[in-house]
């Protein structure tokens, strides 16, 4: 079948599928600092559509609605056709990564209830931190939307923090795009390593932060092969 290729990210390759549906097709790529840092980890692709896959059903089992429909082959999730709306939301249980740098917030500091927060997904400005006001200014959400969206999140989260939870693991953070469809906003991309933080007791970390941090790109893919192997277990 001919494919015909809508747009292709740092990871992740779209396709049109038909009139509902597009394909999305997970690289080996894995990239860092908006694109600075980048390699090729074979067989990533493959073990991040299965997690997302995992995640989404997992979601849509507790009622989430998300984009998922189904796998195509190995590396590739059938998915509704949404029109995405370009904002990153971002839930934390702990602190670490970006929110340290910016506030007066230690590493380990826990959050109750989760700190939600949105950025503008945009490389060259390195994805600045936005608020309702100029969301509703760039016409991306309004008010009552961003606030549904805060909600879903801290759905989200009790369902994907227990469940990484019963797995052995402590998630920290994770990132959700959201789309449009008619009049519904709805999950899209991708729930993986790449998206969130997970850690075990000990601290030993499991997502794309060994990569930020300089790891050998074999001790990234075990971790993100050990997780996986969990989750599906
Ligand atoms: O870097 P920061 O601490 O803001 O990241 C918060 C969470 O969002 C992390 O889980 C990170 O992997 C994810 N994230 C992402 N894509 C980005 C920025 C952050 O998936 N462009």
């Amino acid at each position: 079948m001919e494919l015909n290729k809508i747009s292709e990210g740092k990871t992740k390759i779209v396709y049109n599928y038909d009139q509902e549906h597009v394909l999305l097709r997970f690289k080996d790529d894995i990239t860092a600092g908006d694109g600075q840092k980048k390699d090729i980890l074979e067989g990533k692709g493959v073990i991040n559509a299965q997690t997302s896959a995992i995640l989404f059903r997992l979601l849509e089992k507790s009622g989430i609605e998300t984009h998922y429909v189904g796998m195509m082959d190995e590396r590739t999730i059938i998915a509704k056709k949404l029109k995405m709306i370009p904002v990153e939301v971002v839930l934390r249980n702990i602190a670490t990564g970006s929110i340290v740098k910016r506030l007066p917030i230690k590493e380990g500091e826990v959050f109750e209830p989760p700190i939600v927060e949105f950025f503008l997904k945009d490389d060259r400005l390195h994805d600045p931190l936005i608020n309702y006001s100029h969301m509703e200014y760039f016409k991306l959400l309004n008010r009552k939307e961003a606030q549904y969206i805060e909600e879903l999140m801290l759905k989200v989260n009790e369902v994907l923090y227990d469940f990484i939870k019963n797995k052995g693991f402590i998630l920290y953070d994770f990132k959700l795009e959201f789309g449009r469809l008619g009049d519904k906003l709805i999950i899209g991309d991708e729930i993986t390593l790449d998206s969130m933080r997970v850690r075990d007791e000990k601290g030993r970390i499991y997502d794309k932060d060994l990569y930020r941090k300089g790891a050998d790109l074999n001790t990234v893919k075990n971790a993100y092969k050990y997780f996986l192997s969990k989750i599906m277990s």
